[in-house]
């Protein structure tokens, strides 16, 4: 620092000449010729203070750069002066103190020192160290004051940036928590906010799952801004609905939303019963009204008496009210409770849903035909067979095609297990030739579904029987075909063609259950059909009815004018097979001759069984 000088009083910069200083002296005389000097170096902000207890107020409450502090005072002397002054400095700062003091009091200056002053000015006044001193004080104080400033400056910037990222972590954990679409709470923070309820301890409470079915269509009709509208919507009602009894809802997956209600019983039905009608109502939007189609279901969980819900309470019924949902109509738009019967149905059918499509997959052996002998009631005479498809399961045992057909058309797993079926009665025809020397017709069941499956992949079913009996050099005249009427609704014209190929390469085909399904007559002389087979509602006990007994009668004669084979399904008694002679029937099958029988013990029946003369 360049030493200060008389000469130099000009160049004061300015931000010393406006420093604020603040002289305690009792002595009057010491106060003025200090001031006086100041003023002409050219401190512009010079105090003076005589009384040493008013100086320390004024420091308190004024801002001041520099004390220039006698010692000896009355009342409060300089070193109670720092005291008192050093007790309200906050911890980044320091006394800017200049002690006035007789040159010989060593002990004094000492004591100032450990008091924490910063330098002396030594009385009688040496003006031109005095300024010096006062000087470099007030340049080391400005310094410091500087980066004092710069650090609260920093520490509010740090504050500042530290309030924004806390804002954004709010921002974060809001996304965290909130399906975007539509505001709603989703299965993480409902699985958090059901945690909460039941730390609090809760004794029951229902739980609701809503799914929207439509979404899908909706979008490829509408476009996607009306599946926004659809979703916000419904969960805008949906909200505001529990809203007003303190439930909770939230997006559980896709287009399911999860309802939580604070209540079980007779209350929770109440409510729920008002929900469908109101969520579910038609949104009208500007010139359009959008429908909305879905269901629901809800299942309560109750904790025994004295207990507390617990979590694994809460998951079940979550579990049941889904599986009261899944049991429910796609479009139906109801909200159905829980049923026990329909949730193990529905377990049942997904399980064998899975058998199904494993055995498919890795184990085909799991699937034989068993073959049902059909029997010409006027000689006798074995005539064919109906072969039924069986299929057991290492784990699940014997599962009946009136179970599993069923799910292998709803799946498509009917196509590949239509083809099985086709191929072992293909080879099985092909061994009867080998092993008895002769054969007689086996027929299979065609479902509806495989004609229209094998079409959709570009495919013929009538194509692949043809080089599934060219494979085992087997007749088409031992094949026959039995459909159902229900495989006529499909496509009346688009089926019919199908079958007059198959007519056409020599297979004959029976028309199965008929009088069962929709029966119109018109049918009946449009379809190039061989057989009739009378369905089993219309043979059972038409001996003790009747009227059964009638219909049976012009069931046969239609069928006889027509020129159709007719074949009487589930002949069991003596009195069964009564009536239907007496009628006239042609063909019958039925438990009266046999159950439906595995490959060997048919060829064993058939051995024993006479064979038509003309074979
Ligand atoms: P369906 O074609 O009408 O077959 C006749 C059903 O009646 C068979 O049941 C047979 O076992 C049963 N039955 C035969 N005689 C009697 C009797 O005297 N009394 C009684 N109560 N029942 C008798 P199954 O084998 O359980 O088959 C049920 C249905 O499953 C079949 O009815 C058929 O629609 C379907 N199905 C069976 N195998 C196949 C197949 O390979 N493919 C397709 N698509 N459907 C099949
Ligand atoms: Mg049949
Ligand atoms: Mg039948």
């Amino acid at each position: 620092m360049a030493d200060f000088s008389f000469a130099d009083q000009a160049a004061l910069p300015p931000d010393l000449a406006a420093a604020r200083i603040l002289v305690v002296d009792d002595n009057a005389v010491n106060l003025t010729v200090l001031a006086e000097l100041l003023d002409e170096a050219g401190y512009q902000q010079v105090v003076t203070e005589s009384s040493s207890t008013q100086a320390v107020k004024r420091w308190l409450t004024e801002a001041f750069d520099l004390l220039l502090l006698d010692i000896r005072m009355p009342e409060l002397d300089g070193h109670g002066v720092m005291r008192l002054l050093k007790n309200h400095l906050a911890p980044d700062d320091y006394l800017p103190c200049l002690i006035l003091t007789a040159q010989t009091d060593r002990e004094t200056r000492q004591a100032a020192l450990d008091a924490g002053a910063v330098d002396f000015i030594t009385k009688p006044f040496d003006f031109e160290d005095a300024l010096k001193r006062i000087r470099n004080a007030l340049h080391t104080r400005l310094i410091h004051q500087k980066a004092r400033h710069k650090a609260a400056d920093l520490a509010q910037t740090v504050g500042a940036q530290q309030a924004e990222l806390q804002s954004k972590a709010q921002d974060l954990a809001y996304l965290a928590a909130h399906d975007p679409l539509t505001g709603l709470l989703n299965r993480h923070a409902l699985t958090e906010r059901l945690h909460g309820l039941l730390a609090e301890g809760s004794q029951g409470l229902t739980f609701a799952l809503i799914e929207i079915t439509d979404a899908d269509q909706l979008l490829l009709l509408d476009g996607i801004e009306s599946v926004d509208l659809l979703l916000r919507t419904v969960a805008g009602r949906l909200q505001l609905a529990l809203n007003n009894h303190f439930g909770l809802c939230g997006i559980w997956h896709g287009q399911t939303f999860l309802c939580v209600l604070p209540l079980t019983g007779q209350a929770a039905r109440a409510l729920l019963d008002q929900l469908m009608p109101q969520v579910f109502a038609p949104i009208r939007h500007d010139a359009f009204q959008l429908s909305i189609h879905g269901r629901g279901g809800y299942a309560e969980a109750v904790a025994p008496p004295g207990a507390l819900l617990n979590e694994a309470g809460v998951q079940q019924a979550i579990r049941s009210a889904g599986f009261a949902l899944a049991s429910q109509h796609k479009r139906g738009n109801r909200l159905a409770p829980f049923d026990q019967t329909l949730a193990d149905s529905y377990l049942r059918r997904t399980q064998v849903e899975r058998a199904l499509f494993r055995a498919l997959e890795d184990d085909r052996a799991q699937f034989a035909l068993h073959f049902q002998p059909k029997i010409d009631l006027q000689h006798e005479q074995l005539v064919g067979c109906e072969a039924l498809l069986r299929w057991r399961h290492p784990e699940l045992g014997w599962i009946s095609p009136a179970e599993f057909i069923p799910i292998a058309e709803e799946k498509g797993s009917i196509e590949e297990l239509g083809l099985i079926v086709i191929d072992h009665a293909a080879a099985f025809i092909a061994r009867m030739q080998r092993e008895t020397g002769r054969a007689v017709s086996v027929a299979v069941n065609v479902s509806s579904y495989q004609f229209e499956l094998m079409r959709a992949r570009g495919g013929s079913l009538v194509d692949e029987i043809d080089r599934i009996l060219q494979r085992y050099a087997v007749e088409p005249r031992f094949l026959e075909i039995e459909i159902t009427e229900s495989a006529l609704l499909s496509g009346f014209d688009w089926v019919l063609e199908k079958l007059h190929r198959l007519r056409a390469l020599g297979l004959s085909i029976a028309l199965d259950d008929f009088g069962t399904g929709y029966s119109s007559l018109s049918y009946l002389q449009k379809l190039p059909i061989t057989t009739l087979k009378i369905d089993r509602s219309f043979v059972d006990n038409a001996a003790n009815l009747p009227r059964q007994a009638a219909m049976l009668g012009s069931i046969v004669r239609m069928a006889d004018e027509l020129g159709l084979t007719t074949v009487a399904e589930g002949v069991e008694t003596p009195a069964d097979l009564a009536i239907l002679k007496n009628l006239n029937c042609t063909v019958a099958q039925g438990y009266y001759y046999s159950r439906p029988l595995p490959a060997d013990a048919f060829l064993d029946w058939m051995r024993q069984f006479p064979a038509p003369a003309a074979e």
